[in-house]
């Protein structure tokens, strides 16, 4: 089939390199010149596994392209992925501006078309957006009409940064909201190798489906953090807890592992548009505003570690290994480090960091504030203590350089290292939801 997806970033370009791998014609459109140039030259713009890899294959398979014309594209395509970024705005409401600037451009592109096309929107939007915004800028912009000479649909994305690739390829399901059943059935007709369980619905349904998922998701992760913050009160392993509870098969053991909060470009902007969408009709969801100050308030876990160790952290010397939001991904949208390292510069501490894909984000955000190390042993050397703040692989076993270390005292934010280990090394440990005698 003939695709174009109108915004390249992580859930763009992953959706257009993988819809070409399974054999599509796929054109990718950017406004940003410099992505749509790395793209056709085959540089992934972000770090996913293998995504650099299958975009070259297909580059070379001349599957797919990238370009800045979106008529061009429009043109080209039986079905058109909207996957713009839909960021918040300073209330915390979604911003909807790319997603509006772009249903028009598509319209316009539309105009001359005689070719029946679908429209989807992939991009996390608020329930009735793309009844109430999408549709009526499309028709607008194309002087055409939904149903009957274009179609659309949300299908709505549940890839996770750093499994990209291959949750795109494996889903748990897919879910098609369609304005209409010909609009559906185009969308299905794409989709028709993949065996997971499809459901179909309306468009707003769809909507609400992701952030239904994005919001309970969010929950269970505040809620064991909240079990972990109790269980260290009560002199209890959070992990055990975690796990005993994670054999009941109502509640399952995913996502239930203590840690210093979720990040992210996806759970706190789509919880926090969520609430802001409903405040509006002035229904108050108190469970999800507790949701997002808990973790507000578990990202600083750390540092009130730090402060019941040491009292004032005046040039201190803190190793921070960790950067991105979490392992196997160069973003820091929302990371819980930034959290940790604005309150440590406020602090007068000194800092090192490490991580191996997100230190050019990094940089953007904190200057020469702050250290950037090429290694792990860079990043621990002469530090008084280490704070690992992502669950990158390369932690786990980083027992031995602890020497490298001033004062041994390690702060596992993401519970990845063996307590016991670290106290037959005579390095102190302290992790989320674990006790020490
Ligand atoms: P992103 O910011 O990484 O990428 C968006 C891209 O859209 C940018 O490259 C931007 O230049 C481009 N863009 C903006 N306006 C454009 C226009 N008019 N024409 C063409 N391109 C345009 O965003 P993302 O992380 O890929 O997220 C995209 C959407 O998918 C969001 O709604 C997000 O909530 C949702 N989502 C993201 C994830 C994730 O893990 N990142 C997962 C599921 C859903």
């Amino acid at each position: 089939m003939k695709i174009s997806i109108i915004g390249t970033g992580y859930v763009g370009l992953v959706t257009g390199v993988c819809l070409a791998d399974i054999g599509n014609d796929v054109v990718c459109v950017d406004i940003i010149k410099e992505k749509v140039d790395a793209i056709n030259k085959g540089t992934a713009i972000i770090y996913e596994d293998n995504l650099e890899q299958n975009l070259r294959k297909n580059l070379k398979e001349n599957r797919i392209r990238a370009t800045t014309d979106m008529e061009d594209a429009v043109m080209h395509s039986d079905v058109i992925f909207i996957s713009v970024g839909t960021p918040s705005r300073e209330n915390k409401a979604i911003d909807l501006g790319f997603i509006e600037n772009t249903s028009c451009e598509i319209g316009k592109a539309l105009k001359n078309e005689t070719n029946y096309k679908v429209i989807a929107v992939k991009s996390t939007v608020v329930p009735g957006t793309t009844e109430n915004v999408v549709i009526p800028l499309l028709e607008e912009f194309s002087g055409k009409k939904a149903g009957r000479d274009f179609g659309v649909c949300m299908i709505p994305e549940f890839l996770r940064e750093g499994r990209a690739i291959y949750d795109f390829m494996n889903p748990d399901r897919i879910i098609i909201g369609e304005y209409d059943k010909k609009s559906g059935d185009k969308i299905l007709e794409l989709f028709k190798n993949f065996s997971c369980p499809v459901l179909r619905t309306n468009l707003r349904t769809a909507e609400m489906i992701k952030y239904a998922s994005n919001a309970f998701l969010a929950t269970k992760i505040s809620f064991i953090n909240e079990i972990a913050n109790i269980c260290e009160i009560k002199e209890i392993d959070a992990n055990k807890v975690a796990e005993g509870i994670g054999l009941d098969k109502r509640i399952n053991p995913h996502f239930l592992h203590a840690g210093i909060g979720f990040g992210g470009s996806c759970f706190p902007k789509d919880v926090s548009a969520l609430i802001a969408s409903v405040d509006e009709n002035g229904y108050e969801p108190k469970l999800l505003k507790e949701v997002m100050s808990l973790n507000e308030r578990q990202k600083l876990w750390p540092v009130k570690k730090l402060k019941e160790i040491f009292g004032d952290l005046k040039n201190k010397k803190i190793a921070i290994l960790g950067l991105a939001f979490k392992r196997d991904s160069d973003d820091m949208r929302e990371a819980p480090s930034i959290s940790i390292i604005n309150f440590l510069l406020k602090e007068k501490c000194m800092i090192q960091t490490y991580d191996s894909k997100a230190t050019e984000n990094a940089k953007k955000i904190f200057g020469n504030r702050i250290d950037y190390c090429k290694n792990i042993d860079e990043c621990l050397k002469g530090a008084d203590v280490c704070i690992i703040a992502a669950d990158w692989d390369e932690f786990k076993e980083i027992y031995d350089k602890f020497e490298l270390m001033k004062g041994k005292i390690v702060i596992d934010g993401k519970r990845i290292l063996n307590p016991e280990k670290c106290k037959e090394i005579n390095v102190k440990y302290y992790g989320v939801g674990y006790k020490n005698e």
